[in-house]
């Protein structure tokens, strides 16, 4: 079900017990800003979720409340997944769902690093 980006941060959500180590988790690349790890139910050949360690709802709440550092450490820790995985000369998809229309439905800011094949167009019609 897709969550109302809007509603305060919940430290029980799914991605907060993987990041205290709760949840078991395959992990592709950690920093101090951001861990990335297979998607449990991947829809490409390469599907990794890169989120930050911080306590973010979504991209809005994020792009709001950051602080530069974190919001430079993430971004270039989504960077660095994707050449870590050999993503860049092939070429990559990244997607960051937010909300209901965007059918988010972990409320902990994820960005969805997608390939391995060719992807198609961006949306079904
Ligand atoms: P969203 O729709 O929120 O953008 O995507 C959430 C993603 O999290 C989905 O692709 C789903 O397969 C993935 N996911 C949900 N629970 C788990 C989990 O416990 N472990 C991992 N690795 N991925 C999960």
């Amino acid at each position: 079900m897709a969550i109302d980006a809007t509603l305060p941060y919940d430290d029980q959500n799914i991605f907060a017990k993987i990041l205290r180590g709760e949840i078991p988790n395959r992990t592709v690349y950690e920093d101090e800003w951001a861990l990335a790890f297979h998607d449990i139910n991947p829809q490409a050949p390469v599907h990794v979720l890169v989120i930050p360690k911080g306590a973010y709802v979504s991209w809005d709440d994020f792009s709001v409340s950051a602080s530069e550092a974190e919001i430079a450490g993430f971004v270039r820790a989504v960077g660095a997944v994707a050449r870590d995985l050999g993503l860049v000369a092939p070429g990559y998809r990244l997607l960051a769902n937010v909300g209901q229309h965007g059918h988010q439905e972990v409320p902990h800011l994820h960005v969805h690093l997608f390939g391995g094949r060719p992807l198609g167009p961006m949306l079904a019609r």
